[in-house]
């Protein structure tokens, strides 16, 4: 019997883990714009070229914003003498491990840019690429399903502030902040109240900036004792004047750079119509059943798109899902099951307000696909997540410090050689 064709776009974390388990069963062919694998985590790593523009919203310096004991996976351990807290090069080796390891058996096709994929009347799917090296021939081939894997941590949701064309600094969007060293002496706005901002705030502080400050629309502060420098104000921006920025409640103060660090889009804008994903950034993302598969047509997956907690373990388990969707191992529900489904998740999700609910959902959701594919349970990673979101409210400085045991052995993990205030290297 033919194996069914599966095209996977993009060949980050969520492209390198639906390859290699889907391969088991299908047929699959990668598709990745960029010259090498790894999506958000290959940041200057090798000689990474794109097309159009740069994928990473990632920069320099990066450390992972949380333990890798909470997204270790069971079948590819990192070093146990790693510490905590690895930088981003680690994961990108981490991952592309992963793929020399499972993952021999897919078709990859680098530097091919996925432009159209639809529907046809056969109930296949036609998906149309560009190779950079011959921009001009685009190239059709026809599939059986597809997995949808290009993040949604790479396009800007970028609103244009009332009159912010008068400011004499630089504006950026935290897609395009790179190096901490560029902001030396500098004095810096960050507006927005999540994890760009609280991380590029410090990024700023650690390499000398002037000051850093924070301005949100959230009520609710982000609850972490800053360093010295460093100032999550009580008020928006509201408007600008030279270099000045004017604050809602009349204040103002002087900066060179204001950084975005607004969020990002899910953006798809090579799916037709009629299986494009529409939603917003949540923990149970919309139009999807089981978080994974399209409603209105359930050959066609999308992949991590929900916000992110215990991610890797999230992509892992929704490529075994997928697997065995594909294979039959795991029959599809009926259309009204699903949608019934889907619509209790949702009410689950938004009853959440405080954030150890939304771990402890991702680590059930987790469990929920391990029980449906019979893989090892690692949801129970997500009581990690809790403790590092203690430790950060207890000293946001200095929480990259500190170990976690390992999720797998009990093993705490090794000891940061450089404490991650004094790390400069990339
Ligand atoms: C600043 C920052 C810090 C982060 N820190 C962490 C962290 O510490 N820990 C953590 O777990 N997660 C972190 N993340 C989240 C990170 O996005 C995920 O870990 C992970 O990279 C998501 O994997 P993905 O494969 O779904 O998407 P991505 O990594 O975004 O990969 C998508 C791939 O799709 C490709 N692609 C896009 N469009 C096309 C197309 N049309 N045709 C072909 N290929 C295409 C891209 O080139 C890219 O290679 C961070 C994200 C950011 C932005």
């Amino acid at each position: 019997m033919t194996k069914p064709k599966v095209a996977v776009v993009g060949f980050g974390p969520s492209g390198i883990f639906a390859s290699a388990s889907i391969s088991e069963v299908a047929d699959v062919t990668v598709f990745e714009r960029a010259s090498v694998m790894g999506g958000q985590w290959n940041f200057m790593e090798e000689e990474l070229v794109e097309p159009d523009r740069q994928h990473s919203s990632m920069y320099t310096c990066l450390w992972i914003n949380a333990p890798k004991e909470a997204y270790e996976l069971p079948n590819h351990r990192f070093d146990g003498e790693l510490p905590s807290y690895v930088k981003r090069p680690v994961m990108y080796r981490y991952l592309k491990e992963y793929h020399l390891k499972y993952g021999q058996a897919a078709k990859v096709k680098f530097n091919c840019k996925v432009e159209n994929v639809t529907n046809t009347a056969k109930d296949k799917f036609s998906v149309t690429w560009v190779d950079n090296a011959q921009p001009d021939y685009p190239q059709m081939e026809t599939f059986d399903y597809v997995v949808v894997a290009v993040g949604h941590f790479s396009v800007p949701n970028d609103p244009i502030f009332t009159n912010e064309d008068k400011f004499t600094g630089k504006i950026i969007h935290a897609h395009d902040y790179r190096d901490g060293r560029m902001y030396k002496d500098k004095r810096v706005l960050l507006v927005g109240g999540s994890y760009s901002a609280e991380d590029i705030a410090l990024q700023c502080w650690k390499f000398g900036a002037k000051y850093s400050h924070i301005t949100h629309k959230n009520p609710n502060r982000m609850g972490y004792q800053w360093p010295k420098g460093v100032v999550e104000t009580e008020t928006f921006l509201k408007d600008f004047d030279g270099d000045k920025v004017i604050f809602e409640d009349g204040s103002s103060e002087e900066y060179d750079y204001i950084v975005k660090c607004t969020g990002y889009v899910h953006h798809f804008p090579f799916m037709s119509e009629d299986i494009l994903l529409k939603t917003e950034n949540s923990f149970c993302p919309e139009n999807l059943y089981q978080q994974c598969v399209l409603l209105k047509n359930p050959k066609v997956f999308y992949m991590g798109m929900a916000n992110q907690a215990l991610s890797m373990t999230i992509f892992q388990h929704q490529s075994f899902y997928i697997r065995d969707l594909i294979s039959g191992k795991i029959p599809l529900p009926s259309k009204d099951e699903m949608q019934t489904h889907y619509e209790a998740d949702r009410a689950e999700n938004a009853t959440f307000t405080h954030p150890f609910e939304m771990v402890r959902y991702q680590g059930r959701y987790a469990n929920r696909l391990a029980e449906l594919t019979g893989a090892v349970k690692n949801g129970g990673q997500c009581e990690i997540l809790i403790e590092w979101i203690k430790t950060k409210l207890a000293d946001v400085t200095d929480y990259r410090n500190k170990q976690f045991n390992n999720f797998y052995t009990g093993n705490l993990s090794g000891e940061n050689k450089v404490n991650w205030f004094d790390d400069r290297e990339p």
